[in-house]
């Protein structure tokens, strides 16, 4: 994947990617998942964090770690979730205590996709507690300093990503690992969660989309009562329903890539996608149903499927939050009471009240 360049889509030239707007980073999530989603994971979480580091991090930091990312060589991971929050993410509870020219970093992570196999971390720690959200930044962590620990879990899907949790005791960085400016992690370096929305809903449709082609040719042979399957409404007006339905999600999250490459709002436009994962899921049980018993059996593919896409569903923000956030735009934010901590999409849907988004 690192030699066809998947692994480098929003990393530029000049470090060693290729330099691909968002709508074609959506094409090969897509592409790749309806070969193999957990797969898609690599050109999603390399869109998102290849573009956070290049926007943001020092030019040490780039230097160090943007090729081999873009090669495939390297694999990052994000710490954002702890044990105590996860779609009130600004109630995180890891600091990073600025000591001469150092950040001394302690806590725990939770949930984090690569944990075991990752190279290094962008952490997400409080720089000033007092401050809630405007107290949060980022930091490049190597996976191999001192006092970094990390597990496993034993997930009922995608488990090639290892999700696991990430241990910080007096974990010791440089202040030139600091992403973007101190205490301004929210504001500006998470600004990329709109775009790998739409990366995730696009890696789920292309799981389903792949799914809906195998059940058109299965139900085409098989046969019940003497006649093949899809000739009863019942089995093909759910696939056509769901065909439907994928290629209007389909098109809605290369619209919401479309307006981020063109620098328009589109935070609404992401959190509305993030309903795909869910459709995908539906779509892969109605199809795995409609293969009869083989469909359950992991000699194929359906059951896999069904299982890495739920996962999907809670990463990168739950659907429920996404509504909070539509509402929030819909109805205007004094119709939202924020709870103290603040929450990273709550923050997303305010930046995006201005005319024109950059990060
Ligand atoms: C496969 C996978 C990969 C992940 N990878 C990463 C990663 O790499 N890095 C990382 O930092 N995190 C990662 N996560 C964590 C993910 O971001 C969180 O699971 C997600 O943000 C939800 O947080 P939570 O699990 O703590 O649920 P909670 O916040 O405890 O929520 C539990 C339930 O309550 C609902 N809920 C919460 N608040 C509200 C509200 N205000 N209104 C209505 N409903 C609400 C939620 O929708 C959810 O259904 C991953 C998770 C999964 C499953």
């Amino acid at each position: 994947m690192g030699e066809l360049g998947v692994t480098g889509m929003r990393i530029s030239l000049e470090y060693g990617g290729v330099g691909a707007d968002c709508v074609s980073t959506g094409i090969a999530s897509e592409e790749i998942a309806r070969g193999d989603f957990n797969c898609g994971y690599a050109v999603m979480v390399n869109g998102l964090l290849g573009e956070m580091v290049e926007h943001h991090a020092t030019e040490q930091v780039k230097e160090a770690w943007l090729p081999p990312l873009a090669k495939g060589e390297k694999i990052l991971g994000i710490c954002l979730t702890e044990p105590e929050c996860g779609s009130d993410a600004a109630a995180l509870q890891t600091r990073a205590d600025k000591r001469g020219d150092e950040y001394v970093i302690n806590g725990q992570k939770s949930s984090i996709s690569f944990s075991t196999v990752a190279d290094a971390f962008i952490v997400f720690d409080k720089t000033n507690p007092a401050a809630g959200a405007r107290g949060i930044s980022a930091f490049m962590v190597p996976a191999d300093s001192p006092g970094l620990e990390r597990t496993d879990y034993q997930d009922m899907g995608s488990r090639m990503i290892h999700r696991g949790s990430v241990f910080f005791d007096d974990v010791r960085v440089p202040v030139e690992n600091l992403i973007g400016e101190e205490n301004q992690g929210f504001y500006k370096v998470m600004n990329g969660f709109d775009m790998s929305r739409a990366y995730i809903a696009l890696m789920c449709i292309g799981a389903a989309q792949t799914s809906l082609e195998e059940t058109i040719a299965y139900t085409k042979t098989r046969k019940a009562f003497q006649i093949p399957l899809a000739k009863y409404e019942s089995v093909s007006f759910p696939i056509s329903e769901y065909w439907a339905k994928l290629d209007m999600i389909r098109w809605y999250s290369y619209r919401a890539l479309w307006l981020r490459d063109n620098r328009l709002p589109h935070t609404k436009e992401a959190a509305a996608i993030r309903l795909g994962p869910k459709v995908a899921a539906e779509c892969i049980h109605e199809c795995l149903l409609l293969h009869g018993h083989y469909g359950y059996s992991q000699d194929m593919p359906l059951e896999q499927r069904l299982r890495d896409v739920i996962g999907l569903e809670l990463g990168d923000g739950t659907a429920n939050i996404q509504k909070v956030i539509i509402g929030r735009e819909l109805f205007g934010k004094e119709y939202w009471v924020i709870p103290a901590s603040g929450c990273p999409s709550i923050m997303a849907c305010k930046r995006s009240l201005s005319p024109v988004r950059r990060c």
